[in-house]
């Protein structure tokens, strides 16, 4: 256990609630494992005190800090400057001060690409179907087009809240043009899809005999394709256990739960920490 003493360095995670973030965790043991004088705490914060506890980590210091729902968007007006990537998801999830004030982005888009960056592969061709238009959707969104895929198709259930979702692209216009559709073409844009990615939560703990893809459409994804769930737990889910059935190249949301960390650790403490430990950290709360 490292000491915390008169030097110690303040970190942590902002959210309504925090108590079952898997981050402090992983976190401490990084910074215990590197030896560096840092400690990352849970710092619950209710809506309404959002402003007033921002003034105060400038008052006392803090390093940097991770946000949580229902954070990621109120905390975006709260900072000196947000980047190009946090701009273009228009949600903040990890803070750092500068002589310039609060500097925020986004590193759920680097942790989504992480495990893609790690296959041999041109992407140039690739068509991305997405299923869900909500938070995560739009980090794999700015993730997909930094990888530089062809085409990205999102399915969604909601006629009104898919065509927002297209609209709200407008303000930060995407090297490729987003394509929606009703979820009652997912059988038909299933069979397309290079890259299938689930951001929807069906499938994840307690409801782990569920999928978002119906059986026999599961059944006409192509071999050579890669499907991504965002859902961590289980571990496979259905529907990565129907796109292994199929012989496709399978995903679960571990990775980026640990890489969006790493690169946030990398960020505040200036030091790549180490990686393994994270992981086997998140395995371990996760019961795997
Ligand atoms: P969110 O903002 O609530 O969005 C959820 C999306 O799923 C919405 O588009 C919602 O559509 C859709 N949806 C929900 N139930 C559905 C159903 N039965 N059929 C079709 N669509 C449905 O949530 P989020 O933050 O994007 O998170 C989505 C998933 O990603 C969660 O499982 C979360 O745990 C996971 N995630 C993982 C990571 C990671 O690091 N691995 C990071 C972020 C999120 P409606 O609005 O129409 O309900």
């Amino acid at each position: 256990m490292q000491l915390i003493t008169g030097t110690t360095k303040l970190l942590g995670i902002i959210g309504d609630p925090v108590e079952h973030s898997f981050s402090p965790v992983m976190h401490n043991k990084a910074i215990a494992s590197l030896g560096v004088d840092y400690v990352y705490l849970p710092l619950p914060i209710k809506p309404k005190d959002l402003a007033v506890a921002i003034a105060g980590f400038e008052a006392i210091g803090i390093v940097g800090f991770s946000i949580t729902i229902p954070h990621k968007q109120a905390i975006i007006p709260l900072l000196s400057e947000v980047s190009d990537i946090a701009q273009g998801v228009g949600a903040v999830n990890t803070v750092y001060r500068t002589d310039r004030g609060w500097w925020g982005t986004n590193t759920d888009v680097a942790g989504f690409i992480s495990p893609l960056q790690a296959i041999d592969r041109d992407w140039s061709q690739t068509k991305v179907v997405i299923l869900g238009y909500g938070g995560a959707a739009r980090a794999v969104v700015v993730g997909c087009t930094q990888l530089g895929c062809k085409e990205i198709h999102v399915i969604g259930r909601n006629p009104e809240k898919l065509s927002q979702f297209q609209q709200s692209w407008e303000k930060t216009p995407l090297p490729v043009s987003i394509n929606i559709h009703p979820w009652q073409e997912l059988s038909e844009l299933v069979p397309q899809a290079d890259l299938l990615v689930n951001s929807t939560p069906v499938g994840m703990y307690p409801d782990i005999d569920s999928s978002p893809v119906d059986a026999a459409t599961m059944e006409r994804l192509s071999a050579k394709a890669i499907a991504y769930d965002l859902i961590y737990t289980p571990s496979p889910t259905k529907f990565l256990q129907q796109a292994k059935q199929q012989g496709a190249v399978i995903f679960d949301g571990l990775e980026m739960l640990v890489q969006q960390g790493v690169a946030a650790f990398k960020i505040w403490v200036g030091q790549t920490p180490p990686v393994d430990i994270m992981r086997q950290s998140l395995q371990e709360q996760l019961q795997r």
